[in-house]
C-alpha cells in the first residue's frame, strides 16, 4: 500500500473506532485542533500513564507538579520566547498556500539525501556482498556531485539559521529552485518572522488587562516552582521535576492530522545537576528515553536519534527521538542540555535569587538543566500508525477475509478484556456480568450481546482489544470460558479463576515498567 493512503486510512479509522475527532466538527473542524473520543482517551491516558509512572514511581529523586497554564506574562520575556519564538514562514504568490522556509529546505536536502541512498541501493544490489560502500561513494560521478550539492545548501543553510538570516533562507530557496508542491511555481514572497505564541487578555477592564500567553511549552511553569520544589520536598541535586500537559503554539503549517496541532500536550521532566556534568547527563537520559520507547515492543529498527542542525537560543546541546511514521521518519521526543540559560534569567528577570546550596561543597551555584520533552499526542500516533494492519484471515470454518485490527500493545489498549455472551438469553448475560462484576476492578473490560459473535470479534479487532471472553452453555455447567487472542486468533478454554493470571502482567503497566 502507498504509504500516504495508509496515512489516509489510520486517520479515516481513528474518526470511525472513536479514537480521534476533527474539533467542532458540527461547524466544519478548526484548523489543526482534534478531540479524543471515548477509544483515544483511554489510549492517551495509558501511555501518560506509562510516561508517569516511569519518570515518577521509578525513580526516587522524580517528583511531579501540576503547574497552571496561564503564567506572569514576564516567564516569556525570561524564557526567550516573546523575542525568538518564531518560525520562518513563505508565502506562494499563486497556490496562496503559506510554508515553512526552513522545513522547504530541509526537504530539498532530504530529497537529495534520498538520491544518494538511491544510488548506493542499486550498486549494493549490482554488486552483492563484494560491495564497498565507502568506496563506491567516494568514486561515483554521480554520488560526489550529488554528495557536493548537498554540502553546499547544507552548509548555507545552517549558516544563515545561525545569523538568523531571512534574506538568505530565501536565496536558498531561489537558488535551489524549490518549487511550491501545489502551484508548482517559484513565485515566492519575502520570507518572514512569525511568533508561534497565542495571546490573550487577563482582566475584564480593557485598560487594566494584560496581555498574557497560552503556554507553548510546560517547561517553563517547572522552572518557576524550582525552589518552591526543592526546598519543600528537600532535593538534592541531581533531581528531576516532571509534568504533563497542554501546551498552545499557533504553527504555520500544519497538516500532518496529530503531528503537529496547534493545542496539544507534552510530557517533560527538567533534570537539574551541577554545572559541568551536563554531557555525562545528556548521555545518561538519551540512552533511558530511547530504552522506554523500545520497551513498548514496537521493534527497535523504528526509532532513529538525530542530533540538531541549529542548536535553541538555551541550549548547548539536543536531539530528537525520530520514529518511522508511515510518511517517514518524524520527532516525537526531544532532549536538550538547557545549561543554567532559564534560572539564570528568571532569576534576572524576577529579581528573586533562584539558586542552589550544596551543603557538602559549601556553595552555591545555578543548577544546569537536562530536559527530556515528548510529545504525547505525537507518541498516541506512534502507538496507533504502528498497530493498524490489514490482514486476510481464515475465520471459524469460513473462507479467508480481511480484517482491520490494531494490534496495540496490550497494556495501552483502551478496552483490555471484552466479555460477551453468546447469546442474549439462557442466563448466559447474567453470567457474563457476573465476571465483568468480578474483572472491573483490575482491568478495563467491555460488555457486549448485540450481534453476532464473529462480528462482535471484528469490533473489538478495530479497536485493538487483545482478549475477548466468550461465555456460552458450558460456562454455566463447569464455570470454563474462551479466551479468544486478537493477535494469533487463538482460542483456549479456561476455567475462570485462572483469567486474572492469564491476563495477568500482559495487560498492566508492571509489565512494561518491569522493561526498563
Ligand atoms: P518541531 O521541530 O516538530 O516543530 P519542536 O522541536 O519545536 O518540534 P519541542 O519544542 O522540542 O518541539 O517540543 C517537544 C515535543 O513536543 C516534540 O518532540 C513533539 O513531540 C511535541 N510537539 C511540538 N510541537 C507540536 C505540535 N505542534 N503538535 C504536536 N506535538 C508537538
Amino acid at each position: 500500500m502507498v504509504q500516504e493512503d495508509l496515512f489516509k486510512k489510520i486517520i479515516a479509522h481513528s474518526k470511525e473506532y472513536g479514537f480521534i475527532f476533527p474539533s467542532s466538527e458540527i461547524y466544519d473542524g478548526l484548523s489543526a485542533v482534534y478531540d479524543y473520543g471515548q477509544n483515544g482517551v483511554e489510549l492517551k491516558n495509558n501511555i501518560r500513564r506509562y510516561w508517569w509512572e516511569a519518570m515518577v514511581k521509578l525513580n526516587e529523586n522524580i517528583v511531579g507538579i501540576d503547574a497552571a497554564i496561564f503564567m506572569h506574562p514576564r516567564t516569556w520575556e525570561a524564557s526567550g520566547h516573546v523575542a525568538a519564538f518564531s518560525d520562518p514562514l513563505i508565502d506562494n504568490k499563486d497556490s496562496k498556500k503559506r510554508y515553512r522556509a526552513d522545513q522547504l529546505i530541509e526537504e530539498h536536502l532530504q530529497k537529495i539525501e534520498d538520491k544518494i541512498q538511491k544510488e548506493v541501493d542499486k550498486a549494493a544490489q549490482k554488486f552483492g556482498a563484494s560491495f564497498d560502500e565507502g568506496k563506491f561513494k567516494s568514486t561515483s560521478p554521480r554520488v560526489i556531485e550529488n554528495q557536493q550539492k548537498y554540502d553546499a545548501v547544507h552548509a548555507r543553510y545552517i549558516r544563515a539559521l545561525e545569523n538568523d538570516d531571512l534574506k538568505e533562507l530565501y536565496q536558498i530557496i531561489i537558488d535551489s529552485e524549490i518549487v511550491c508542491p501545489v502551484s508548482g511555481t517559484r513565485n515566492w514572497t519575502d520570507v518572514r518572522k512569525f511568533n508561534l505564541m497565542f495571546s490573550t487578555q487577563l482582566g475584564s477592564v480593557s485598560e487594566e488587562a494584560n496581555t498574557i500567553y497560552l503556554r507553548p511549552e510546560t517547561a517553563q511553569g517547572i522552572f518557576v516552582n524550582f525552589l518552591n520544589v526543592q526546598k519543600t520536598g528537600r532535593m538534592k541535586i541531581p533531581f528531576g521535576i516532571a509534568q504533563t500537559g497542554k501546551a498552545f503554539r499557533n504553527e504555520i503549517v500544519a497538516r500532518q492530522f496529530i503531528l503537529r496541532m496547534r493545542e496539544f500536550e507534552q510530557m517533560e521532566m527538567q533534570f537539574f545537576i551541577k554545572p559541568g556534568t551536563e554531557m555525562e547527563w545528556y548521555a545518561y537520559w538519551k540512552e533511558k528515553r530511547m530504552k522506554w520507547h523500545k520497551s513498548i515492543g514496537m521493534g527497535d529498527h523504528k526509532y532513529r536519534f538525530h542530533d540538531h542542525d541549529k542548536l535553541a537560543h538555551y541550549a548547548n546541546a539536543a536531539c530528537d527521538i525520530e520514529f518511522e511514521f508511515p510518511i517517514g521518519f518524524k520527532e516525537v521526543e526531544g532532549i536538550h542540555s538547557r545549561t543554567n540559560f532559564d534560572l539564570g534569567n528568571h532569576e534576572k528577570y524576577s529579581g528573586k535569587k533562584i539558586q542552589y546550596f550544596d551543603t557538602e561543597a559549601n556553595e552555591g551555584f545555578t543548577p544546569y538543566v537536562i530536559e527530556t520533552s515528548i510529545g504525547l499526542d505525537r507518541m498516541f500516533f506512534t502507538v496507533l500508525s504502528n498497530a493498524y494492519v490489514e490482514e486476510k484471515v481464515e475465520w471459524e470454518g469460513s473462507a479467508k477475509e480481511e480484517r482491520v485490527v490494531l494490534k496495540i500493545p496490550p497494556a495501552l489498549a483502551p478496552v483490555q478484556l471484552a466479555i460477551l455472551p453468546l447469546t442474549k438469553k439462557d442466563s448466559l448475560p447474567e453470567k457474563a456480568r457476573e465476571i465483568m462484576d468480578r474483572m472491573k476492578y483490575d482491568f478495563n473490560c467491555q460488555y457486549e450481546e448485540k450481534d453476532s459473535i464473529g462480528k462482535r470479534y471484528r469490533r473489538q479487532d478495530a479497536i485493538g482489544t487483545p482478549f475477548c471472553i466468550t461465555v456460552d452453555h458450558d460456562t454455566l455447567q463447569d464455570n470454563t470460558v474462551t479466551i479468544r487472542y486478537r493477535d494469533t486468533l487463538q482460542q483456549e478454554r479456561v476455567v475462570i479463576d485462572r483469567l486474572p493470571e492469564i491476563m495477568g502482567d500482559k495487560v498492566s503497566l508492571k509489565g512494561l515498567l518491569k522493561r526498563l
